[in-house]
Formats: structure tokens, sequence, C-alpha cells
């Protein structure tokens, strides 16, 4: 049986952030890839937002590894020459009512470190947005977006100039744990099964990282990691009217999401979304409903009124990996070495949700931490 050091699942921006931190030093490190290409999941289907650390509890993995990812992420681009723009954000309060939410957002944020943001009076808001229609805002300059595809690419280099290989088409079907490591089980997209022998398996499956987790034999509802589909569908907003804002324009969060917002993108157009609604996982489908039209459009004109019925239509989705299920409490990133749960070299990372992408390269670099003590 062919023997290698570290199994990556999964080829998202988390997989290959990972791949790239833990490859090298002479270990045998394959990534697995069930599609066709890196990134074809959650990671090519999101806002592609920089976000600054507001929203997230005060000493959360969510926290600390997007405030630390963000300055990570702004180092890499500037140095890899990969596409971004701080464009800045506005989260705005549509009535006095919403003032306190936007205030305990600015504790919260200033909380986690976040040192640039204020509010700002209506007066300041429209000069900032003169198509916005809001009481007041949180304003957050350092804000950005990011080319998300480029990221990846250059994530994917990094990994395999450090002798990183990646196999696409091959799906892990599971790992047992043995004397000193795992047999994994994969197929290929002819059918063909095979098994290795891994000393360590990080698992970075997205949606799928709750099923690989009870394949290596955690139980996954004891454990507080069954994975809750939850997609997020946009709508795009016309060229003409792409120019009706600035910068992102975010209403205050609801209890499962951000709030639908609205986003510019690096080409010069505008996004409207995600909303969020949990799906089976087993039906998952990224189409995006003419019929939606009346709901984006509800919410997108609340925050820019001259905005028309027929200037949106619809655009993608992505789907969410959230450990929070329906009606449940707010949920952390779980990252963990599984040893404490009798599964030494089993490094866990699921409900890797937003802000995963802007938390990329620290998730990365705490995982590398973890190889490290393990394989020295
Ligand atoms: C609608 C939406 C908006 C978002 N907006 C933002 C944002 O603006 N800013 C931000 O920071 N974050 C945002 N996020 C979050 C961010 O996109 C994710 O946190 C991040 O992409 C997660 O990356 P990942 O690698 O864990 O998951 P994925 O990109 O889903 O990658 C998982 C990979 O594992 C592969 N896989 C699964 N099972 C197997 C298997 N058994 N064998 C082999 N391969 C397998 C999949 O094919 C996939 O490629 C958003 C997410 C969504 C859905």
């Amino acid at each position: 049986m062919d023997t290698i050091d570290i199994t990556i699942i999964g080829a998202g921006v988390i997989g290959l952030a990972v791949a790239s931190c833990v490859a090298g030093k002479g270990r045998s490190v394959f990534i697995f890839e069930k599609n066709g290409s890196f990134g074809q999941e959650a990671s090519s289907r999101n806002s592609e937002v920089i976000h600054a650390g507001i929203y997230y509890p005060a000493h959360s993995l969510k926290a600390k590894m997007c405030v630390e990812g963000k300055h990570l992420l702004c180092e890499l681009c500037e140095a890899a020459h990969i596409p971004h723009k701080r464009i800045g954000k506005v989260i705005v309060a549509r009535d006095v009512a919403e003032i306190p939410l936007i205030e305990s957002l600015m504790r919260r944020g200033k909380n986690n470190g976040v040192d640039d943001l204020c509010i700002i009076d209506k007066r300041a808001l429209n000069r900032l947005e003169p198509h916005v229609c809001g009481f007041c805002a949180l304003h957050s300059p350092s804000t950005g977006i990011i080319d998300s595809h480029r990221l990846m690419q250059v994530l994917l280099s990094k990994a395999t100039e450090r002798e990183a290989d990646i196999l696409y088409g091959v799906e892990v079907l599971g790992a047992e744990k043995v004397h000193a490591g795992y047999v994994v089980r994969s197929r290929n997209m002819q059918g063909d099964e095979s098994s290795f022998f891994s000393r360590m398996v990080i698992n970075c499956a997205g949606i799928n990282a709750d099923t690989i987790t009870q394949s290596v034999g955690i139980n996954v509802q004891q454990a507080g990691y069954v994975v809750y589909p939850c997609k997020g569908e946009y709508f795009r907003v016309n060229a003409e009217k792409a120019s009706l804002i600035n910068r992102l324009v975010y209403p205050v969060p609801d209890a499962v999401s951000l709030g639908m917002h609205l986003t510019p993108d690096l080409a010069g157009g505008v996004r409207i979304g995600p909303n969020a609604t949990y799906v089976d996982r087993n039906h998952i489908m990224y189409d995006v409903g003419e019929q939606q039209r009346k709901e984006f459009f509800t919410l997108a004109q609340r925050l820019v009124p001259s905005l028309e019925e027929e200037d949106i239509f619809p655009d993608t989705a992505g789907i969410r990996a959230k450990l929070q299920g329906p009606g449940d409490e707010i949920r952390d990133f779980v990252i963990a070495h599984e040893d404490k749960k009798g599964f030494p070299g089993f490094i866990n990372l699921l409900g890797i949700e937003s802000p995963g992408l802007t938390a990329s390269l620290a998730i990365g670099k705490y995982v590398g931490t973890m190889v490290n003590e393990v394989l020295h």
C-alpha cells in the first residue's frame, strides 16, 4: 500500500491555504479534490469581500482568524499581484431603532482589534454614498474586495512549488484509523477505488466535512459537528445602475447571515445578496430563480431607493457550510486536532463559513502549527 505523510481533503481556498503552509520539509503532501478543478464550490461562489472583523464574538476563532487573515491577505495580494481593492463599507441603520445595533457592532469590532471604525451621520453617509438611504451608518474604511480565483491560483502554486501534489476528480470516501495513521479510501471519476496509508489527514471538505469526520469514527451528532448547508443566492444590478454605489453597502445583520448587501466587484459590477436558505445536502442546486426578484428588489431598494425592479437579474449562488442549524445559536469555526477524541493526526476543519475566505491564510498558518507538533 502507498504511504504518504499528509492527505488534504478538498481544494477550496482552505485546503489550498493549508497545503501552502504544510508542504515542504521533505513531506509528501497530496490534495484530493472530487471536482475537475480547484475552488468550484463555496470558494468561488461568495461575495469576495475581505472582511474587517466586525461581526464575530470576542475571542472567537472567527474574530481572531479574520483580523489576522485580512492582514496576511493584503500582504500576499501586494506581493503576488492579486487583484484587490480597499473600497470600504457602510453598515446602514435605516432608522433610530437600529442605532443600538450599529453601536454594538462598533464595540464588537473594536474589541476584535478593528481600529478604524466610526459611526457617521446621515449627512456624511450622503457624501460617501449619495444614493444610499439611511439614518446613520458604521463606516469601515479597510473592508475590501479580492479576486478569489487568482488567490487560489497563487496558493496552489505555492503548494506545488513546495512539492505538494493535487489530484482532481478523486473523491475521498473515508478514512479509517490504524496504527500510526489512517487508511484513506478514494474513488476516481471512472469509479475505480483505491486505498493508501497516510500519517495525517486534514479535512477541508466544506459541506462534506461532517461525512468525512463520521467515516473516521467520530459521532458528529454528539460532537456538534453536523454541517447544515445553507444556500446564498445573488442577483446582479444592470451595468447602468452599478455606479449608484461606490463601496460595500450592508444592512444591519440578522441571526443567520450578514444580511443581503450590495457588493461591487473588481470588474465594476454590483451584486445583491446573499440571502440564506437551509437546503437538503442531497439536492444541492446553484440555480437562482426569477421568482426571487421581488424579495431581492425589496431589500435592495430599502438601501438604494432609486433602483427599479427591472434593474436586477438572477446571478450565482453558493452554499455555506454552517454548524449553526435552523434556530440555533451562532457557531464558531471548528479547527481541531482530534487527538483528544482518540484520533491523533486527524485535523478537522468544520463550519468554515464566512469569513473563511478572509481568514484563509490565518487558518493555513494555524493548521501548519498543529501539523508541526505532530510531524516535527
Ligand atoms: C454565499 C457565500 C458568501 C460568502 N461571502 C464571503 C465573503 O465575502 N468573505 C469571506 O471571507 N467569506 C465569504 N464566504 C465564506 C467563504 O466562501 C468560505 O468560508 C470558504 O470558501 C470556505 O472554503 P473551503 O475550502 O472550506 O470550502 P469549499 O470552497 O467548499 O471547498 C471544499 C472542497 O472540498 C471538496 N470536497 C468535498 N468533499 C470531498 C471529498 N469527499 N473528496 C474530495 N474532495 C472533496 C469540494 O469539492 C470543494 O472543492 C461566503 C460563503 C458563501 C457560501
